[in-house]
């Protein structure tokens, strides 16, 4: 009897919602946990104070005498919360989040103790990391990489502890996190947007990335999960036969949420809205047991750790209403997938969103500025955007027949296209007056009627323009948001670096007119990046050939997209924008290669284990059963047994192929992995597990849930899909 199974049903279907206490108001409560700016002025002295924020606004180092009364009135405001520890809080480059807790706590002598934080220790922190990745930069003997306050990430309390934002370095000075890449691209961003917003607004002083970022993920009951092996080690199902009722009635897709379910999002709020993280929206997605969670778009930086962060938060409230989070892009076959819609765009200090249009004429050129430069910038580096969702997980979306594609394309809507094309026949060279009238009020000066009527909606586009923003949709719901970022803000800033070095040249050498020479430079921007464009469905067969045809790329695997991030191209780009320097791009590409075959590891070892010791002796144990019915009817009936037992024969002898199958399959996957760990590098090792060890999954998963049909349901151990998936 598989009694787990069965165990774990009993007890999903005796839970009830747990209960949650709602604040009368939530924004009372908002932020309560943030050492923000009201609390810091209350807390520190004016000049401890001016300090931070103005580290926070132009990113000017702190100064270490200062560093000291920043930190005893950080302590003192995390004392008066009950706070007793502190940790750098960080994002290695294995995706997580990393913390290593201290105490205030510092005992004198003679008895005596008190809560000490000093500047130092907040400032700078060696953590013992030397288990961290990373690529062969950082000799894991020496152990030698620091952590480095970032102020422009407000430190904030979870739990007793108080949590400070950090970058993760070697102290060779390469970044061996997340974070640092990041920060460098919207530094670019920042000063290359700058240049060009100024065309259109002298005042701008400072431009920042926006991010908002909408995450999906599943709940599926925690005695459930502990049921299953492949989930409870790799966060997906690596075998299970598709349920009779999938998604295929689209009933769940923002209907009204289970109560369970509501109880965990009301928790969830409760405590992002402590820590200031401003989540705004909850529904239901299109897979049964699916949901999303968005908050409102922060400053991209902020939004990253914040994403970082509530995915930590979100497990940690799973456990108080016994709910697994699965944050897995393709927890399910069959059942849709997860992502992680990436909204961007650009604001300035002086309040515009520089993709949106505004009422006056050069408030529109200035967004079609921005939105055919971001839209160049994507086509030239359509690969590199590839790279930084490539995940063993996110081929699971990418790779597969299902949207977001693997191949990269900018959806428009026919509105703005209509504008594009009209773009193009812009004039070359000076624009006679008459032209540029009809060009402000018929092309231009209707965009801001077009993007209202927004009704051009898609779906299925990897890159799309959603009115005042793009929204990357290819992100993957387990990604860490900075690899897109980092990619994303990098490729803009070049792309806005060469427009403004472009349109500088014909205002000089041309004597042009600024706005005649920036009409001239994006005519050709239109007329290049023209291939990225594509309306319509962004996935299917037909989309692939037209792709190819195209010259685009379409990398279905991680191995194959990760190539563009050592290409030439991408490092003259880092180079260029001070983003990375070679050793730190090798590193990384190794660190990724190396994660992917080592998923891909861990699932073969797995759903090997699983095949073997759960489902072959299931299957002959309900073998067995027939067999001595067979053997019985046999007793009975002598020789016309047959005529009895015919069918019960068919499934001995089928339950005998499938096992048959499953062995053989996983002894030459065990052998494919073999060859695959003898080779030393990284990338022909990840292209080994995904060639030639990869491929065994789907025959031993497909021969596994044929026997899940077969035998008696009884004794199948694993929780079945429609167990996960429709039990609230
Ligand atoms: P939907 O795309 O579901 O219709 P919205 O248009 O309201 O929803 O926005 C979706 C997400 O885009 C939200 O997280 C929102 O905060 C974010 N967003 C809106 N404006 C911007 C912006 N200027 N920059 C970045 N993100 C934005
Ligand atoms: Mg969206």
């Amino acid at each position: 009897m598989s009694t787990l199974r069965f165990q774990a049903l009993k007890e999903t279907l005796n839970r009830k919602a747990v209960k949650v206490d709602e604040p009368a108001r939530r924004s009372e409560i908002f932020s309560s946990n943030v050492f923000n700016e009201t609390v810091m002025r209350q807390f520190l002295t004016k000049e401890a104070y001016e300090n931070v924020t103005e580290a926070m606004r132009t990113g000017k180092k702190i100064d270490r005498n200062v560093a000291d009364h920043i930190s005893t009135g950080m302590k003192e405001w995390a004392i008066s919360k009950g706070v007793t520890h502190y940790t750098h809080w960080f994002q290695p480059l294995t995706g997580a989040t990393a913390e290593k807790h201290d105490s205030f706590f510092e005992p004198l002598g003679e008895g005596l103790a008190i809560e000490k934080f000093g500047g130092g220790q907040l400032v700078q922190q060696e953590p013992d990391a030397s288990s961290f990745p990373n690529g062969g930069i950082r000799n894991t003997f020496e152990a030698r990489g620091y952590t480095a306050w970032d102020p422009t990430s407000p430190a904030f309390i979870w739990g007793t502890t108080l949590c400070i934002p950090t970058v993760f370095v070697a102290y060779t000075g390469e970044a061996l996190d997340n974070k640092t890449p990041l920060l460098r691209a919207l530094q670019a961003v920042d000063s290359a947007a700058t240049n060009v917003a100024k065309y259109f607004d002298k005042n701008v002083k400072k431009v920042n990335a926006t991010l908002g970022w909408e995450q999906e993920y599943f709940l599926i009951d925690s005695a459930l999960v502990a049921s299953r092996p492949d989930i409870t080690l790799t966060g997906r199902t690596l075998l299970g036969h598709s349920p009779a009722k999938g998604q295929q009635l689209d009933d769940h897709y923002f209907g009204s949420i289970p109560s369970r379910a509501i109880a965990f999002m009301m928790d969830l709020e409760i405590e992002c809205m402590k820590l200031g993280i401003p989540v705004k929206t909850r529904h239901n997605e299109v897979a049964p047991n699916q949901f999303e969670l968005a908050p409102i778009f922060e400053e991209a930086n902020l939004a990253v750790d914040h994403n970082s962060l509530i995915m930590d938060v979100m497990k940690k409230v799973g456990e108080r209403h016994n709910l697994a989070v699965l944050m897995h892009e393709k927890p399910f076959a069959g059942i849709n997938g997860s992502g992680k819609h990436n909204n961007w765009s650009l604001a300035t200090d002086t309040g515009t969103n520089l993709l949106s249009p505004g009422s006056t004429p050069m408030k529109n050129l200035q967004f079609l500025t921005f939105f055919v430069n971001t839209i160049k910038a994507v086509y030239d580096h359509e690969e590199l955007l590839r790279a930084a969702i490539a995940s063993a997980s996110n081929d699971h979306r990418l790779g597969a027949n299902e949207a977001p594609p693997a191949i990269l394309s900018v959806f428009i809507g026919s509105q703005l296209t209509k504008v594009l094309d009209e773009l193009e026949k812009v004039t070359n060279g000076k624009l006679s007056p008459q032209e540029k009238t009809e060009l402000k009020l018929n092309v231009v000066g209707k965009i801001p009627e077009i993007l209202l009527d927004n009704t051009d909606r898609n779906r299925t586009s990897p890159f799309a323009f959603t009115g005042n923003k793009f929204e990357f949709r290819a992100v993957g719901s387990l990604a860490n948001c900075a690899g897109a970022m980092t990619v994303l803000n990098s490729i803009v800033a070049k792309q806005l670096k060469d427009f403004k070095v472009e349109v500088d040249k014909l205002i000089k050498d041309k004597k042009m007119k600024k706005d005649d020479a920036i009409f001239n430079v994006l005519r050709e921007y239109i007329k290049k990046s023209k291939k990225i464009r594509f309306e319509g469905d962004g996935y299917g067969e037909a989309w692939e050939k037209e792709a190819e045809k195209r010259g685009l790329s379409n990398n279905r695997t991680t191995p194959q997209a990760l190539k563009a991030q050592v290409s030439k191209q991408t490092k003259s780009l880092y180079k260029e924008l001070e983003v990375m320097n070679e050793t730190e791009i090798e590193a990384r590409h190794e660190i990724e290669l190396e994660e992917y075959a080592m998923r891909i590891q861990i699932e073969g070892r797995i759903l090997g284990d699983i095949a073997r010791n759960h489902v072959i002796p299931t299957a002959i144990r309900y073998q067995n059963i027939l067999i001595k019915n067979v053997t019985g009817l046999k007793s009975i009936y002598g020789d016309e047994f047959a005529r009895h037992a015919k069918e019960q024969l068919e499934i001995i002898e089928s339950i005998s192929a499938h096992i048959a199958s499953i062995n053989s399959n996983v002894n030459a996957m065990i052998e494919a992995r073999k060859v695959a760990n003898k080779i030393e590098d990284a990338e022909k090792k990840a292209f080994a597990y995904c060639d030639d060890v990869k491929p065994f999954f789907e025959e031993i998963r497909y021969h596994c849930d044929k026997l899940e049909l077969l035998v008696d349901d009884e004794l199948w151990p694993l929780t079945k899909y429609r167990e996960m998936l429709f039990t609230k």
